[in-house]
């Protein structure tokens, strides 16, 4: 089968696309043959060896792809052979044509879903569901603010938020990512490249401030976020590539917190949680993961570059 392989820690030149044997499902493993890969920013980190996590060498790159099972081990009950699926990390990386996965890696994939927004659901969605059910314990009465609403979390966030019933503030810093925010449910969208945005989302609460802040850029605009919330506010740091100062002060007068998170963190009974609930999301329509871009697999080199440039719109996929 023809896969990514990264034989050397480096820039996306490192990612080649290279002719490998299929694996074969031991006991408890599921082989899937894959249709689509999403490409995440933590993909790239792994693969400059910057990342918490670092794989043993070589490695192929990928927890989320979507596809149909090839093959079931010994002992496999929840898939069969022909059923499609989305994963959720894998054993042998999902930017291949096949991926072999441990039993409990993938979920059924609804028929209206494509397997290109198959590949967009496990990180995003999953990040999205736990940071605003379980870290932020969201409620329908409060206001959201999707720090970063344009790229695959965010877009996420605003259609899981919507679907709770939340007030929604949006930011992009293009105008088709203001688009996508406001196609996909925010109530106001504000644009976080233009100077003094910060004032625009406060005057928008008519000063009161936003219950939640999801925040996907912490090291820009962590500080700022402290004086956009209510009483009893919080942000969720979801995304962060570099330090911050803060005045702790504001976080005192309005009894706020700042709140880290990692998706990789997830207890079982969160992770059932947040599958059923993105699963009957993804089935009765609320939940539409936006495909942005679609590139073959051999050019993963550029979607991991691309991925890192500012204007987002939706999620990058390689077609495998
Ligand atoms: P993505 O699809 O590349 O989107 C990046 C988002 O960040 C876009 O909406 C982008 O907006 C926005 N952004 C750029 N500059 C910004 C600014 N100054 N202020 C606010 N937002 C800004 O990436 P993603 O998959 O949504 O992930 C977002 C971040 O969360 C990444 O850093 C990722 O590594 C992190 N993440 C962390 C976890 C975890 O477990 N902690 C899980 C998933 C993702 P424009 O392009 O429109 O400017």
């Amino acid at each position: 089968m023809k896969a990514i392989l990264v034989r050397e820690f480096g820039g996306p030149e490192v990612l080649r696309l290279e002719e490998v044997p299929t694996p074969k499902p031991a006991a408890g493993q599921v082989l899937v043959r894959i249709h689509a890969a999403g490409v995440n920013p933590y993909d790239t980190y792994m693969r400059a060896g910057t990342y918490a996590q670092k794989p043993t060498l070589p490695y192929t790159p990928g927890s989320d792809g979507a596809g149909v099972v090839e093959s079931v081990g010994e002992g496999v009950k929840k898939v069969k052979q022909g059923d499609r699926v989305y994963t959720t990390t894998t054993l042998s990386g999902a930017y291949a044509e096949y991926t072999l996965a441990l039993e409990r890696q993938v979920h059924p994939l609804p028929a209206k879903i494509g397997f290109s927004q198959g590949a967009g659901v496990w990180v995003p969605y999953g990040t999205a569901y736990h940071a605003l059910y379980h870290s932020a314990k969201a409620h329908a009465s409060e206001s959201v603010l999707v720090h970063g609403a344009s790229g695959g979390v965010g877009s996420a966030a605003i259609q899981i938020a919507r679907s709770m019933g939340l007030t929604i503030l949006g930011t992009a810093g293009t105008p088709a990512g203001l688009e996508i925010a406001k196609r996909e449910g925010a109530h106001q969208v504000f644009d976080h490249r233009k100077a003094g945005y910060q004032e625009e989302i406060l005057k928008a609460t008519g000063d009161r401030g936003v219950d939640i802040i999801l925040e996907m850029l912490a090291n820009v605009n962590l500080a700022h976020d402290t004086k956009l919330l209510a009483k009893d506010g919080r942000v969720i740091v979801i995304g962060n590539r570099g330090e911050v100062t803060i005045n702790a002060r504001e976080l005192m007068a309005r009894r706020a917190s700042i709140q880290g998170f990692t998706l990789w963190g997830i207890t079982s009974a969160e992770e059932a949680d947040i599958h059923a609930g993105l699963i009957a999301g993804l089935e009765n329509g609320t939940l539409r993961p936006i495909v942005g871009k679609e590139l073959p697999l051999a050019e993963a080199a550029r979607a991991h570059r691309e991925i890192l440039v500012p204007g987002a719109a939706g999620k990058i996929i390689l077609i495998c």
